[in-house]
């Protein structure tokens, strides 16, 4: 696509998107900067207007109903995750019985783990990228150590080649075969929070499973934000957060994926809650845990009723606008923001800028993460007080999430504009 740095440009993309409605149905934060440009959606979501009146409706049926609510309300509590199960299986390409939404997502994968990294004294390696996302690392050390493992010796993490920003497949690929007989599971992020590099997860699979492991992996930064089809690829397990591109609310119920082949094995150790005991003798409070089949069979507690009534509004816009749809628009809008960047990169050379993420577009979701070596911190914090809100890590790496729901040509268009005006001013020198 061939792109120009004009608003006139940006607003001719923006008059012929087709999910230009989409915007007006988020709420905005008013931060009372000059410009606002929120491109911050991979940490926190925008609340879809219809969320309050979802939310509201369950607090007025609380109201009324008490403890019959869970019977008797518009949308009885005692069933209700399953409204969530079919817009969220569409969204990752599950069958509904491989799908289920509770917990949070760091939660839901040591539950995941207690099933799914069964090590024995020879086969107990874990391969994953270098610099996951903390709470992964964390979980990652303390499984090992609990299974009897030094951490050092159980976690190998596959980490880009010296002077590269990026994972190599072929790395990944090269070191599961290598650790082929000793290696019990395959777990990456579908897409790094850092440098939104999109990973091979069909390839992946097919790798670990050749290699005797299963694979794993954490939706959070691919939830919602890329094409995901869990069930064809094969993948053993999947745990995601819904408060980043599934702008369900801060901290909400997140969502695991447990594929079919796992899903009836009634063998596999879990730890048991009433919530994931038959449905149909659950009343009858007798001893004896009979996990109901597929993903369903994993839930501990009954859900949070108020979260959930957040989520399903939010999920219900996905289903309307369809993954392909926002896929679509999304390529073009991160297509847009690289092309701002390469610009500026070019326009001032002293700052050493540069794009981390994968130029390909099949390798990457929404995310343009921008390096700016040649400036200080004070550059980011121009950006935010002039009004463009995204986010900071080191050394000065800024990140940056155009949505196709509620991002604009336009707001790429005032990004370019903010910084050439920051950059020029030698902001950050
Ligand atoms: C956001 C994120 C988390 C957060 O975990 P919670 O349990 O929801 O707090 C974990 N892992 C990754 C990769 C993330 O991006």
């Amino acid at each position: 696509m061939q792109y120009e740095s004009t608003l006139e440009f940006a607003r001719a993309q923006d008059e012929a998107d087709p999910l230009k409605s989409y915007r007006e149905r988020f709420c905005f934060p008013s931060l009372g900067t000059p410009e606002l440009v929120y491109f911050t959606g991979h940490s926190l979501g925008l609340q879809p207007k219809t969320v309050r009146a979802a939310v509201e409706l369950e607090l007025d049926e609380w109201a009324k109903y008490g403890v019959e609510g869970h019977f008797h309300s518009t949308n009885p509590w005692y069933s209700y995750h399953e409204l969530l199960t079919p817009p969220m299986a569409g969204i990752v390409g599950a069958k509904e019985s491989e799908v289920v939404c509770m917990n949070s997502l760091t939660t839901n994968l040591h539950l995941m783990f207690v099933s799914f990294y069964r090590p024995t004294k020879t086969r107990y390696k874990i391969i994953s990228e270098a610099k996951m996302f903390p709470s992964d690392r964390y979980l990652l050390e303390t499984q090992a150590r609990f299974h009897g493992f030094d951490p050092d010796d159980a976690i190998i993490e596959v980490a880009p080649r010296d002077g590269e920003s990026l994972i190599r497949e072929e790395d990944v690929l090269e070191a599961i075969d290598a650790n082929a007989g000793e290696l019990a599971l395959v777990f990456f992020g579908g897409v790094n929070y850092f440098t939104g590099q999109l990973f091979n997860m069909p390839r992946l699979t097919e790798a670990a499973h050749a290699a005797g492991a299963i694979a794993g992996f954490d939706l959070a930064h691919a939830a919602g934000n890329v094409p995901l089809a869990l069930h064809d690829w094969g993948v053993d397990f999947a745990a995601w957060c819904s408060y980043k591109y599934l702008n369900s609310s801060p901290g909400n119920v997140g969502g695991i994926f447990v594929h079919e082949n796992h899903g009836r094995n009634f063998e596999l150790p879990r730890f048991g809650g009433w919530w994931g005991h038959d449905k149909v003798t659950r009343f009858q409070m007798k001893s004896g845990f009979q996990p109901m089949e597929g993903a369903e069979g994993w839930q501990l507690s009954n859900v949070p009723i108020l979260g959930m009534s957040a989520m399903k509004a939010s999920l219900d816009i996905f289903a309307e606008a369809s993954m392909p749809a926002l896929r679509k628009k999304s390529e073009k809008l991160t297509g847009y923001l690289e092309y701002t960047v390469d610009l500026l990169a070019a326009a001032f050379p002293d700052a050493d800028i540069s794009v981390i993420t994968p130029r390909e577009p099949g390798q990457r979701g929404c995310q343009i993460s921008m390096d700016v070596a040649g400036r200080e911190r004070k550059l980011f914090d121009d950006m935010i007080a002039a009004g463009v809100i995204a986010d900071f890590r080191e050394p000065c790496i800024i990140r940056m999430a155009p949505v196709p729901f509620y991002n604009s040509f336009e707001d790429v268009f005032t990004f370019g504009k903010v910084m050439r005006n920051l950059l020029a001013q030698g902001s950050g020198k």
